[in-house]
């Protein structure tokens, strides 16, 4: 490991050149990227690339190789942090099966507030209650999951992720699992905590979504990141050959 002995600045989150193989096969090759306070990046890449693994590893749900994470300016790639004191930090919503379907779902968006963060349970259920309404979900409160769209669900995944006030959200192609025509209120409630400030590194597969709302565009490519840039750089001028035949699909 080499010594990055330099703590990490005004980055959120920040990576350092990890890498992580499964077998014989690396897929994360020295990859780094941070973020600043309230930025929002799209990892985009091919299927493949290695953008789950990235997300997987930034959240500590997969053990890095090599490389240095920092969280504000603590090295979560230590194996002396506690893990799950890192993980009460972040917020993390996948492509699918995101919800607990024994719970409801207000008991759901509650749960790491009242387990991990012990809120009393008045106080967390009065604030998810809010997040709920806020969403459009107050009356499916005391439903289980599986009464609920998928939109609907993803929604309710992201209202848990952000119960906690998670210093980042980390989205994994959270709308590429909906029916088309849910995506969009998906999207919208991405758009408006991107809006509120909330730091976001989202892999996304939604070119437009990605160029209207983040700020920054990564390009994973083969477990390499061959190209960052700003949304309207990136996507209207790629740099590199992987880029343009990549967003070529897209056109
Ligand atoms: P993406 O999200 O960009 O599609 P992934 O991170 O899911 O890419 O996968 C990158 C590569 O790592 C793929 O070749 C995938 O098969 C492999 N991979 C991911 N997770 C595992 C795992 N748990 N075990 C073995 N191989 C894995
Ligand atoms: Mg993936």
């Amino acid at each position: 490991m080499s010594g990055h002995a330099a703590a990490s600045g005004t980055s959120v989150l920040r990576a350092d050149e990890l890498w992580k193989s499964f077998g014989e096969r690396d897929v994360l090759r020295g990859v780094s990227v941070s973020l600043a306070a309230h930025e929002v990046v799209a990892l985009i890449g091919s299927s493949g690339s290695g953008k789950s693994t990235l997300l997987r590893c930034l959240g500590l749900l997969e053990p890095i190789d090599d490389g240095r994470i920092w969280l504000g300016d603590l090295d979560i790639s230590d194996p002396r942090v506690d893990g799950n004191r890192v993980r009460a930090r972040l917020g993390a919503v996948f492509q699918s099966y995101n919800l607990f379907p024994h719970l409801s779902v207000l008991d759901n968006v509650t749960l790491a507030s009242r387990v991990v963060h012990r809120m009393p349970r008045a106080r967390a259920e009065e604030r998810a209650h809010d997040l709920l309404a806020r969403v459009g979900l107050a009356e499916f409160a005391a439903a289980h999951p599986d009464r609920l769209s998928g939109g609907q669900q993803q929604r309710a995944a992201i209202v848990r992720a952000i119960a906690t006030d998670p210093e980042v959200l980390l989205l994994d192609e959270i709308t590429s699992a909906l029916d088309p025509e849910l995506v969009g209120e998906v999207l919208e409630l991405v758009r408006a905590l991107a809006a509120e400030g909330t730091t976001i590194l989202m892999a996304t597969h939604e070119m437009a979504f990605a160029r209207d709302v983040a700020d920054r565009v990564v390009f994973l490519d083969d477990g390499v990141i061959v190209e960052e840039g700003t949304a309207a750089s990136v996507f209207a001028a790629p740099q590199h050959p992987r880029t343009q035949a990549f967003l070529s699909r897209f056109s």
